[in-house]
């Protein structure tokens, strides 16, 4: 009998959204235990430099989390819900809402975390 994979090693976009739930909350978030204000991760500007400058700390722990494509992929998909707003996979609510047409056209989470494929829209 061979062993099953890890959860997290699949593409993002292949779980259900229960496996990312469960992936999220399995201890390998950085937000779990950061300290970070709660406030940090949800910037009031709609501007995005702006939001990202008031949401820097946040957005550094995304950088080095290694759940973070997890956390883009179920916000993306909760748009409607508590995806809709804060810090998710390092990226503020206007730049999912940027990249949202062309993740539902198919394109992986993992495509928007270079800056450059964020502005697209
Ligand atoms: S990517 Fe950011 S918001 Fe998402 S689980 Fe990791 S630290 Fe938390």
């Amino acid at each position: 009998m061979t062993a099953k994979p890890a959860l997290a090693r699949k593409m993002p976009g292949t779980h259900s959204e229960r496996e990312l739930w469960r992936i999220l909350h399995s201890g390998q978030a950085r937000c779990a235990d950061s300290g970070l204000d709660p406030e940090e991760w949800f910037p009031l500007s709609a501007d995005v430099s702006r939001a990202r400058a008031q949401a820097a700390s946040a957005i550094a722990l995304c950088t080095i989390c290694p759940v973070r494509a997890e956390c883009l992929e179920f916000a993306l998909r909760q748009w409607f819900g508590a995806g809709g707003d804060g810090v998710w996979g390092g990226l503020v609510a206007a730049e999912r809402r940027a990249i949202r047409r062309q993740w539902l056209g198919g394109a992986a989470v993992t495509e928007f975390f270079a800056e450059g494929r964020r502005s697209a829209s």
